[in-house]
């Protein structure tokens, strides 16, 4: 008994001194890794260079293949170990010439409204489509209404974004479904169009693009879809209200190509004691085409890229293999991460650790960690190392998109949470540009991204 009571006190004391000793050092090191990112970083730079030198990155565009060489040339001007390519077949869909809408509220009397085709859409009959409008706030009423209700029309898919939810990502994710399967819902009831409320919480006149899918359905079932900007939804259900029997217009020339080849662009870091463990530190280099994609998902590349330049940087030699990943196809396919996992499993590659950033560029408040409660309890530890640069999320939750893939037992899942109360100001949207980016903001998340994969080198 009295043993186990000096063996409990020793143990105590030396597992004091360990961890002060270890949280000295890792304070010394992370506050290098900020001060050299805030003072000689060169995110901001990278990003410049992919907004407003080569634009909005769509799968299969032109751009998307400028981004991927950019990348590379970068990747393998900073010295890593490995820069290559990874070959992935993408889809190609083109939006064609700029969409046009507008509401009739009676024979020649018109108003023009901001819409844009949503991803994946089929093109509206030449010259466009005119109809009748039915008003609707979920995927239910559709089912409700019936094909008497519906046949023939318009459906205006018009749930607003839930403004006191916190954390807008859930105010998205109880939204999105009108756009992701509000065509596909409504053709089954004989609509010839769907017109769907921007995901965006402000008032404005953006139409924000988007994925959708028809399932299923059969090409000559698929029914042309857009997205209307936040003022044009309130104009267009307030006139409703009085002109129940107004007519719709809208034109759009997107069209489906077969799949191109394109690439993960990928950087590595050996480790130097376990090359065989890998780390990854990733964002998606494909964007909408409405913007050029700066904080969807520029802003996550540069951070990622950064994480890696700042540890040759500050001579930091990785124990195991650190990998900067950038997904290709985030926004309309999930190929690239889909892709990397595959190949990652087929060479039995052992991931331990992988975090994504693709909620914007703002101020980084934490983390959310998808992983076993062990694990999770080991990195909670390290939150008071975060403090004094205002890190304080540390919860369980989702990662992001293109690392879900590598979800597997025993893997940490991590995903970068930036403030996210402007974010829907931009996603998916024209406005999401170069000047929308803050310095400052931008280069506090790959700090807080390098510092937490710092950690996990070297303690995990
Ligand atoms: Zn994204």
């Amino acid at each position: 008994m009295k043993n186990l009571f000096f063996l409990a006190i020793i143990s105590l004391v030396s597992f004091q001194t360990y961890s002060q000793n270890v949280n000295k050092e890792d304070s010394l090191i992370i506050k290098k890794i900020y001060d050299t990112a805030l003072l000689e970083g060169k995110s901001y730079d990278w990003l410049d260079y992919l907004s407003n030198q080569i634009g909005g990155r769509l799968s299969g565009s032109l751009h998307a293949e400028k981004a991927v060489k950019y990348t590379e040339t970068e990747l393998k001007e900073l010295g890593l170990d490995k820069v290559w390519l990874q070959p992935v077949m993408v889809p190609k869909w083109t939006r064609g010439a700029k969409e046009y809408a507008y509401i009739e509220t009676a024979p020649g009397v018109t108003s023009t409204t901001d819409i844009c085709a949503l991803g994946g859409s089929v093109s509206t009959p030449l010259g466009g489509l005119k109809a009748q409008v039915i008003e609707v706030t979920s995927l239910d009423e559709i089912e409700k209404l019936g094909e008497e209700n519906i046949k023939g029309k318009i459906v205006f898919y018009n749930r607003p974004m839930q403004a006191n939810l916190i954390q807008t990502f859930k105010a998205y994710g109880g939204c999105v479904d009108q756009r992701y399967a509000g065509a596909m819902e409504a053709a089954k009831y004989g609509a010839v169009g769907v017109v769907v409320r921007s995901m965006n919480l402000r008032k404005d006149d953006f139409p924000h693009t988007g994925s959708m899918t028809y399932g299923d359905l059969a090409p000559n079932l698929r029914i042309p879809a857009c997205a209307i900007s936040t003022n044009g939804a309130n104009y267009l259900s307030s006139t409703l209200k009085l002109q129940p029997k107004l007519k719709f217009y809208f034109n759009q020339t997107c069209r489906t190509f077969p799949d191109v080849q394109s690439y993960n662009v990928i950087g590595e870091i050996t480790g130097s004691e376990n090359p065989n463990k890998f780390i990854v530190v990733g964002g998606h280099l494909d964007s909408w085409d409405l913007g050029d994609g700066s904080h969807d998902d520029g802003a996550g590349c540069v951070q990622s890229m950064e994480v890696l330049r700042l540890f040759k940087k500050i001579n930091y030699k990785p124990k195991n293999s650190i990998r900067v990943v950038l997904f290709m196809n985030e926004e309309n396919g999930l190929r690239g991460g889909k892709k990397y996992a595959l190949d990652a499993k087929n060479k039995k590659e052992d991931h331990i650790f992988a975090l994504e950033s693709d909620a914007g560029g703002f101020s980084p408040q934490g983390f959310s960690f998808d992983c076993d409660e062990s694990s999770f309890k080991k990195i909670v530890s390290w939150k008071q190392l975060f403090k004094p640069y205002l890190v304080h999320f540390f919860e369980k939750g989702g990662s992001g998109a293109d690392i879900g893939p590598l979800k597997k037992d025993g893997i940490v899942l991590v995903g970068l949470r930036p403030d996210s109360q402007r974010y829907f100001d931009y996603h998916h949207a024209a406005n999401d540009i170069f000047e929308a980016v803050n310095k400052r903001e931008l280069e506090l998340g790959g700090a807080a991204m390098a510092s937490l994969v710092y950690l996990f080198d070297t303690h995990f």
